[in-house]
């Protein structure tokens, strides 16, 4: 690779299953960001810096062109709802589902408006208008299980993994919106200008992805 590339992650499960899929890519952190307080993480790799952003702001750090490569979430994707990105690479790492929730046993009623909480209210709504369903969609930063408990909302919508958190609190899954997993997204202009470095990490990363998954 010849051009500096740089990539947006955030710490934390993505973090931890996408380093093993940069290693097989040649690159390796020179620290490590659990130990550091480093925001920008220099690796072995002399053209390849990782820089260390909350989760939701994967997107935006890459749209603007700020990190030409990032690691998000296809619920944060679907929630950015930017047609700015490429998304070239499925990783297949941190695969958990968007689906909403309820009170163990609570009847949803089969008409009328439902009081949603999320921090997906843009899933929120664009799920609602596809069922054709009336919502009221209260934002949430975290804890969206309370909500239900205490009457904020009847349904939250949440990424789900082993289900225990919903029912550790009273809760069950209800209706799968969508499959999530980690992807891998481009800066348009960065595909173009520096298109060999790009695609070649590109190619090297779906190779790690084949090998881990077969
Ligand atoms: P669970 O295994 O269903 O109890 O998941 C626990 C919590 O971890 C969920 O409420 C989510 O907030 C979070 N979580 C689980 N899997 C993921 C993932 N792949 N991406 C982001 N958050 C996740």
């Amino acid at each position: 690779m010849s051009s500096q590339i740089t990539i947006a992650l955030s710490k934390g499960r993505i973090l931890k299953d996408t380093l093993p899929l940069l290693k097989a890519a040649g690159i390796e952190l020179a620290e490590d960001p659990a130990k550091s307080r480093k925001l920008i993480i220099p690796t072995t790799h002399a053209d390849v810096n990782l820089l260390i952003v909350r989760a939701s702001d994967v997107p935006t750090y890459v749209e603007y062109g700020a990190a030409d490569v990032g690691v998000a979430g296809k619920d944060v994707l679907l929630e950015h709802g930017s047609t700015e990105l490429y998304e070239p690479l499925d990783l297949q790492i941190a695969q958990c589902k968007l689906m909403t929730a309820g009170k163990t046993g609570y009847e949803e009623p089969a008409t009328g408006r439902v009081k949603v909480a999320t921090k997906f209210v843009n899933v929120a709504k664009r799920y609602y208008a596809s069922q054709g369903r009336q919502a009221d969609i209260i934002k949430l930063y975290g804890s969206m299980e309370l909500a239900p408990l205490v009457g904020l909302a009847d349904i939250i919508i949440d990424v789900v993994d082993t289900g225990n958190t919903l029912r550790a609190n009273g809760l069950e899954p209800r209706d799968l919106i969508t499959d999530i997993s980690s992807r891998l997204v481009v800066n348009k202009a960065s595909m173009k200008v520096k298109f060999e470095a790009i695609n070649a990490l590109i190619q090297q990363l779906s190779a790690a992805v084949d090998a881990q998954t077969n």
